[in-house]
């Protein structure tokens, strides 16, 4: 699913805590190198665990958080913006931190130059992979990523809370953390003993056991993806998404704004429509029609087609539940 390493990833935890684990291990701030460099539309809670971050290293997160947003009347960040970012603030960026999907625009950055990037100037490349894990194409490993977290209740399906997941380039399995039995040496964990002795893969992060019930409502979803096979889901995925763009450029024209980037390979399955000069009870009349599509406050309605279990016939009856509430 995220392209790695059976030993670079484990299933523990949720996501926020999973960030602060490993900023634990990633994000360990000095004088001449402390600032981080994210999308300024990135997830609250991910800009929470900057800024405690930070302040919990004894730095002013104004200074320390770098923030790249779209060029003015833009929605989408352009990737050449980013790039010279982390060239303007080089020796001093510890880290470049992206939601690989934004949640707000859908916009699928590419991982792989980003952490090129980061590692141009000597910094850790991490990624929040929430809105990208079961939607978009992943190889952490091949890229070089340096870690990753996710959680499962988006496209994998687990159910609200369900166990989250993190990714370790098995290069970094020696670095310092806070650590927990559950990531002790399995075949000593049960002695009891002093000291410990973490496994040599990501599941040396683990700190406490699982819900067996949480893993196999998740393993269900994986088994499902498994059959179904990500390939072909991407394959559906473009078609589907693209019939929607297509459905939404038509009906809507000029009263409804895509704001999520038009080539294939800088997006998933979500588009967000940008309301203009239209009536904001769209949401609310689709929602009783029976589609069921998102709203961010003030003006930005996301749409996902799901590959898994979304059809073309749904992206019809979408259009001309869409035309009936426009006009
Ligand atoms: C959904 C989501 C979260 C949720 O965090 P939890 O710790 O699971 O509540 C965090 N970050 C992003 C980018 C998300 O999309």
């Amino acid at each position: 699913m995220v392209g790695a390493k059976e030993s670079e990833v484990v299933s523990m935890n949720t996501l926020t805590t999973n960030l602060h684990l490993l900023f634990a291990s990633f994000y360990r701030p000095t004088k001449q190198r402390y600032k981080i460099i994210c999308e300024d539309t990135i997830f609250p809670t991910d800009r929470y665990v900057l800024e405690t971050q930070i302040r919990f290293h004894g730095f002013d997160p104004n200074k320390a958080i770098i923030e790249v947003a779209p060029r003015k009347g833009e929605h989408i960040i352009q990737e050449e913006d980013i790039l010279n970012t982390i060239i303007k603030h080089g020796e001093e960026t510890a880290m470049v931190f992206f939601g690989g999907v934004n949640y707000l625009t859908g916009q699928f950055f590419n991982l792989d130059t980003l952490t090129k990037a980061a590692h141009d100037v000597g910094a850790y490349a991490g990624f929040d992979l929430a809105h990208a894990v079961g939607n978009v194409p992943l190889k952490l490993h091949d890229w070089d990523v340096d870690f990753a977290a996710w959680c499962s209740y988006k496209y994998l399906n687990g159910g609200p809370a369900n166990i989250a997941g993190i990714f370790i380039n098995e290069k970094h399995f020696g670095l310092p953390r806070l650590g927990g039995w559950w990531g002790h040496d399995k075949e000593t964990r049960f002695n009891m003993k002093k000291h410990f002795s973490p496994m040599t893969s990501a599941e040396g992060w683990q700190l406490s056991n699982a819900s067996v019930i949480g893993v196999s409502m998740l393993k269900a979803s994986l088994d499902i993806f498994d059959q179904a096979g990500i390939d072909n889901l991407r394959k559906k995925s473009i078609e589907l998404t693209g019939y929607l763009e297509y459905m939404i450029n038509y009906h809507a024209n000029k009263l409804l704004q895509i704001i999520t980037p038009r080539k294939v390979n800088q997006r998933g399955c979500q588009l967000s429509i940008k309301l203009v000069d239209t009536n904001y009870t769209v949401f609310d009349m689709l929602s009783q029609a029976g589609v069921i599509t998102d709203f961010r406050k003030p003006d930005i309605i996301r749409i996902a087609p799901v590959p898994l279990y979304n059809s073309f016939q749904d992206i019809f009856y979408f259009g001309e539940q869409l035309r009936r509430v426009l006009y």
